[in-house]
Parts: structure tokens; C-alpha cells; sequence
């Protein structure tokens, strides 16, 4: 009795307040005024409220209330920011979060370490936690993953130095632009890269040229060179051993060449899975037709078997009535 009565008491002020705050949408068509005696009701019921300090209650409020200090809907950029700080979009479609720490190249404000960026790119460079964990991606990574993102595509660690590659530099907002990295030139060319990255990737390739093994393994080159002596004062022959210089491969043929060694991998790697596509499913065919050959196999036996046994008891019925037709029964 007594556990109900305390149940009951307890239960009452957490019931209560809930109708409170609908009241006045319902009280709206009616022309009486009940708005003085909610008034009263609600001062009552929160005096009566008793707080309840449980410790899941206590971190679900806590989250409620860093959620609403660390986050802001969609629209332009809270009060004290004017853009995102990575793409410098000041109207963000996805919200804006605040970052206690800004990982990248962020130099606004010396010491300000803390600033609104939209959700799309912090979600990036801080990314909330799954299952109680994350990884946050180093700085030297952050420009790329941010492309990537942009773009769509799979996060590629290498993609700004790829970029770098055909001239393209990706750099974070400055200033308020009009869009989501509206102050980056060349963007469809970016596009287009993005696009190479994500093939390159399929094929197991990086940012860098594949290696080159004839320049690797070419011995170094002796030449006789005119070099100044600085201890004699006097400019005479020498023998010069040194290894051949590297070639460019960030030049726009090497650049096609690559793109074209892409593309035939790329071809092959599909080629190769569909062979071993087909390579399986005939194997499960063989399989299933041995099964049935074997089944088949097992059938005939069963009734030969049976057959057999048949025969044998004949033949012992016949043994067996010439012995007692002929009076040799034992
Ligand atoms: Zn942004």
C-alpha cells in the first residue's frame, strides 16, 4: 500500500506537466480565457516538480543541452561566424556545428580555436562517434578527404596531391563565398579529377606514377665535367658520377598515359571478374550434375538390391519345398 502511494505521488508531477504546454492550442477556438488559470497551474505544478537526478536522466539532459549549444539548424551562419571556415559557404542546407578544436589550416583569429563550420564538412574533419569511437583524420589528409566528400566519392587520402598533379590546388575559404567552395577555381576540372582518383583507386593505384623500374635499375652515368677547384683557384676536367635525373610524370602525356594504363587495368580487372564469375557458376554446375549422376546411381542399387533379396528368398523357397517333396527334410 505504501509503495503505491509513494508510486502514485512521484508519478504525478512527471504526468502532469506534459498537458500543460498543449493547453493553449486547445483553449484557442473556445472563446473563454483559461489562460490565467493555466498560468496558475503550471507555476504549481512546477513548484511541486520534484527534480529527478538519475544518473540516465542526468546524461540524456546533458547531451540535450551540449546538442543545443554545439549545433544550429540550416540557414545562414550562427551570430558570431559569417562562414564555414573550410568552404566558406555562409547558408549552409545541412546545419552548422561547433568545433571546440578547428583541425586543418584554419587561420582566422590566433587563439580562436573554436568556430561554427556546416555540417557536411565538420561531420568530415570531426566526425561524431559511432559506438563510442571515432577517428579523426590528420590535417595533412583533411584537404583531401574534403574533396572527396565534396564530390562524392570514396575517401581518398592522396586526392589533393593528385589534383596537384594537373595543376589544380584546393585551398579552404577566406572569406564568406556564395556556395559550398564557390571560391575554388576550375571545379568541373576538379570534377573530372575526382572521377580518375576514384578509378585509379579500383585498381590499386595512388597519387604518384606507377614506378619506374627501367630508370630504377639504370646504372649511374659517368661524364667528364669542367668544375671550379677552390683549392687550387683554377677550373679543371672532372670524372662526374651520377645517377640520370627522374622524368616529370606530371607532364599532360605522362598524365594520359596514365589515365590510359587506368583504363585498360580497369578493363581487365572487370574481364577478370567476370571469368571468375563464370569459372564458379560452372563449377556449381559440374557440382550439381555429379549430385544427380550419383543419385541416380544410388537409386538403381537400391532396387537392384531389392531384386536381388527377392531372388535369394525365391530360390531358398524352392530348396526348401524340394527337400520336403522328396522326404529330406533334416
Ligand atoms: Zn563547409
Amino acid at each position: 500500500m505504501m509503495s503505491r502511494r509513494k508510486k502514485s505521488r512521484n508519478s504525478q508531477p512527471e504526468q502532469q506537466p506534459a498537458p500543460a504546454p498543449e493547453a493553449p492550442p486547445t483553449a484557442d477556438p473556445q472563446p473563454v480565457d483559461n489562460s490565467a488559470l493555466l498560468d496558475r497551474l503550471a507555476a504549481l505544478e512546477k513548484a511541486m516538480e520534484v527534480e529527478d537526478v538519475g544518473p540516465v536522466v542526468q546524461l540524456r539532459r546533458q547531451r540535450a543541452a551540449e546538442e543545443a549549444r554545439t549545433t544550429r539548424p540550416a540557414g545562414p551562419a550562427p551570430a558570431n561566424a559569417t562562414h564555414c571556415p573550410y568552404c566558406g559557404t555562409p547558408d549552409s542546407t545541412t546545419g552548422w556545428r561547433l568545433l571546440e578544436v578547428i583541425p586543418g589550416g584554419w587561420t582566422q583569429t590566433e587563439g580562436s580555436r573554436t568556430g561554427w563550420a556546416c555540417r557536411t564538412c565538420a561531420d568530415v574533419a570531426l566526425p561524431p562517434y559511432v559506438n563510442g569511437s571515432r577517428s579523426i583524420p590528420n590535417s595533412y589528409d583533411l584537404r583531401s578527404l574534403l574533396i572527396s566528400a565534396h564530390f562524392g566519392v570514396s575517401p581518398l587520402r592522396w586526392l589533393a596531391r593528385f589534383g596537384g598533379r594537373y595543376g589544380l590546388v584546393w585551398e579552404y575559404a577566406t572569406k564568406p563565398g556564395t556556395g559550398p567552395w564557390s571560391h575554388v577555381p576550375e571545379l568541373d576540372r576538379w570534377e573530372h579529377v575526382a572521377t580518375l582518383a576514384e578509378s585509379r583507386d579500383q585498381v590499386g593505384m595512388a597519387a604518384g606514377p606507377p614506378m619506374d623500374w627501367d630508370w630504377y635499375f639504370r646504372p649511374p652515368v659517368t661524364t667528364v665535367e669542367r668544375r671550379y677547384d677552390f683549392t687550387l683557384g683554377v677550373t679543371r676536367s672532372e670524372l662526374v658520377t651520377q645517377h640520370e635525373p627522374r622524368r616529370d610524370s606530371s607532364t599532360p602525356e605522362c598524365l594520359a598515359e596514365e589515365e590510359q594504363l587506368v583504363e585498360e587495368l580497369l578493363k581487365a580487372k572487370r574481364r577478370k571478374e567476370k571469368e571468375d564469375q563464370a569459372a564458379a557458376s560452372a563449377a556449381a554446375a559440374r557440382k550439381a550434375r555429379a549430385e544427380e549422376v550419383r543419385r541416380h546411381y544410388l537409386e538403381h542399387r537400391k532396387s537392384l538390391d531389392e531384386q536381388h533379396k527377392a531372388a535369394r528368398a525365391d530360390l531358398r523357397a524352392q530348396y526348401l519345398a524340394v527337400l520336403e517333396h522328396e522326404g529330406l527334410q533334416p
